[in-house]
């Protein structure tokens, strides 16, 4: 069964619209379901009073943002400040607000009056610099979905036998540049999600990135099961040997490294170089155009202007492109010498092994 939250807890906003990104709230109050992010950071309604008192402090703040806000409240019938008990302050886009940024902050109710006003000037600056995004099109999926035609037609065909136009496997992204992919929770198959700016790279440029994407789904990597611990050690051998208290987050190891946060950045960077690797090897995307995509991120990211690259990268899930370049580079040879040798990849096996670790997990989010 699910309770909307629209009638009492918003009711100050009183739209119809709202009843589409539901939330659905558990005995103790907790948010199950509906936007992961929500859940993680334990999202609620504002009361009425204190929702307003803050818009007001906005409203002194930044008279722009504040406009802003309330034209979008005006359009979509859902506050855009919301309260979140796990965070202090940060902007958040997704589904459930039609693309509009919503400002999240704890509660402010024991601060005095300036404390409050220098506590909401981070989460304004930062809802500056986002912008409504667009909500996926037609078009776009049809892209996806071509795209995955031509890379891995059997995958095609499984996704369009239950989902004809593809539009439940393909969505857009609010939480990441690029692309990424998920498993359906549904049926296992890969939810690409995209930004809006992704569908518009040149078409080789984009095949190599839904190749990688693909990578990453076959791989098993971390972040394809949604809802999955942040910091685990998700590779099976790993798991099998590493006990569940070394990767407790925060917790230093020997030259006051963070063990599981370490661990983690340096185990996603591994699997960023895989799944390149993949896209060149298993799914024949042509080195060049991996090497030219890699190429054109170089440039967007500005990776030639960091001024210690190596060690900016250490706290960061991606290697520098400079890296996955020489990777691709290294593979010429191999792929000479493996060609016609591509394995078949069962994605249908693949779908019903991420149905069963769903399966595992219990549905509720604590
Ligand atoms: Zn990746």
């Amino acid at each position: 069964m699910n309770i909307s939250m629209s009638n009492h807890q918003n009711g100050y906003l009183s739209t119809p619209a709202l009843l589409c990104g539901m939330l659905i709230v558990g005995t103790f109050g907790t948010i199950i379901g509906a936007d992961y992010f929500e859940s993680s950071v334990n999202a609620y309604f504002f009361p009425k009073a204190e929702y307003e008192e803050y818009m007001e402090l906005i409203k002194k703040i930044n008279p722009t943002i504040y406009a802003r806000m309330k034209k979008g409240e005006a359009q979509i019938g859902i506050p855009l400040l919301k309260g979140a008990r796990n965070i202090s302050g940060t902007v958040h886009t997704s589904e459930a607000t039609r693309g509009y940024p919503t400002i999240y902050i704890k509660s402010l109710k024991n601060y005095a009056e300036q404390d409050k006003i220098n506590l909401l000037t981070t989460p304004i600056d930062d809802y500056r610099d986002k912008e409504i995004v667009p909500a996926i099109t037609k078009q776009e999926q049809k892209l996806v979905m071509d795209t995955i035609k031509f890379l891995a037609p059997d995958l095609y065909r499984a996704i369009v036998e239950i989902d004809f136009t593809g539009r439940h496997h393909v969505k857009r992204d609010f939480d990441f540049s690029g692309a990424s992919v998920i498993a359906s929770e549904l049926d296992g198959l890969p939810i690409m999600l995209v930004d809006p700016d992704e569908t518009k790279l040149p078409l080789k440029e984009f095949r190599f990135s839904i190749a990688h994407e693909l990578g990453h789904y076959v791989l098993q990597h971390s972040g394809v099961m949604q809802h999955a611990t942040e910091f685990s050690a998700i590779h099976p051998v790993l798991a099998q040997q590493g006990k569940s208290e070394e990767f407790t987050p925060g917790k230093k190891v020997s030259g006051q490294l963070p063990f599981a946060e370490s661990f983690h950045f340096a185990y996603t960077r591994v699997q960023e170089y895989e799944a390149d690797r993949f896209a060149v090897m298993e799914l024949g995307i042509p080195i060049d155009d991996a090497i030219a995509s890699a190429q054109s991120e170089l440039q967007e990211v500005g990776e030639h202007e960091l001024e210690n690259p190596h060690k900016e990268t250490f706290k960061e899930t991606h290697p520098l492109w400079k890296a996955r370049i020489e990777q691709l580079e290294s593979l010429r040879r191999e792929v000479e010498l493996n060609k016609a040798q591509s394995k078949l990849i069962d994605w249908r096996a693949l779908a019903a092994e991420y149905m069963q670790e769903y399966s595992k997990k219990t549905k509720v989010i604590q």
